[in-house]
């Protein structure tokens, strides 16, 4: 099961209290799908419940008998087929919400909405109907899909007018249709939340937290390994000191608490001051100061012995 699929199972099983918006949904529904039209009886629809959703919708709120059967042909896909059969019971439906089916562009007739509560069931029956959300793991992606340009506009104008929430949608036009998509998972959350997906919306939720949280350890993983390097560069450096002061002195002609912390760090190359600091009960700038005293010393010690040699024969 598909994150969509999943959602439009938590849609289907809603119920809506208030026959407006049972309409309104109903209204969502039809005119997304292929069937708001006097000559176009039929549409294939791959989701079984949505599909019987639209039959019971057109029932009640529209008084038309909608048949599903599903699809032997395509069983695979699991594809069910949506058909209003006359005429007659077609134009019925499509006047019961206003329009005359002779409209040159499809639009959204703005007064079936004009309640909060009915906009929201009616973005609910487009969603159902032509929308579809990408699986999370993957991106935040929902989209609207219609083949009517003045229908996506109208949809777009409809998802800003929502007052519980700020959605900002987008058109894009692919092949023979246009859609309507929304990009911001705070926005794709609001849209579940509003349209009753409430658990899909929590799913969501937690998907992204957990995508945050995962990205974060891997910051805060990358940060300790480049402080880690760090550490061990200045390590380096001091133990090429020890050792040389080492080979042309010896450790011992240092005083006592260089020569600590000399010792401590020539076995400890990955100890960083702190740790250092820890051992000798010091501060870590007290860890800090005697190393650099360290490497003063040895660089009044000069380079060591090969690279003496190795600038000699260069001369
Ligand atoms: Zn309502």
């Amino acid at each position: 099961m598909s994150f969509a699929s999943d959602c439009k199972k938590e849609l289907c099983i809603l119920e809506n209290k208030r026959a407006c918006c049972l309409k309104a949904e109903c209204y969502g529904l039809l005119l997304f799908s292929k069937c708001f039209s006097v000559r176009e009886s039929r549409m294939i629809c791959e989701n079984g419940a949505v599909a019987r959703r639209v039959a019971e919708a057109a029932a009640v709120s529209a008084g038309v008998y909608a048949e599903v059967r599903a699809d032997l042909r395509r069983k695979k896909t699991g594809a069910f087929t949506l058909e209003i059969p006359g005429e007659d019971a077609r134009r019925t439906m499509i006047e019961s919400f206003g329009h005359t089916g002779t409209e040159v562009g499809l639009r959204i007739r703005m007064e079936n909405l004009k309640k909060d509560c009915c906009v929201a069931s009616f973005l609910r029956g487009v969603f159902l109907i032509c929308g579809t959300i990408t699986d999370p793991q993957k991106e935040y992606h929902l989209e609207f899909s219609t083949p009517h340009l003045h229908l996506a506009e109208d949809l777009v104008q409809v998802l800003q007018g929502v007052k519980a929430a700020q959605f900002s949608p987008a058109i894009a036009r692919r092949k023979n249709s246009y859609m309507v998509y929304i990009k911001e998972s705070a926005a794709i959350e609001d849209f579940l939340t509003l349209i009753g997906a409430g658990n899909s919306a929590m799913d969501l939720m937690q998907i992204k937290m957990y995508k945050e949280a995962y990205n974060n350890m891997n910051r805060v993983s990358n940060c300790e390994t480049a402080n880690l390097d760090k550490t061990y560069s200045a390590a380096s450096k001091q133990i090429a000191a020890i050792a040389l002061i080492s080979d042309k002195v010896g450790i011992e002609e240092l005083p006592a608490d260089l020569q600590e912390v000399a010792t401590l760090r020539l076995h400890n190359p990955d100890m960083s001051l702190r740790e250092l600091g820890e051992r000798l009960s010091i501060s870590r700038s007290g860890v800090n100061h005697r190393l650099r005293r360290i490497m003063e010393y040895a660089e009044t010690l000069g380079t060591p012995e090969d690279e003496v040699a190795a600038q000699r024969i260069g001369k």
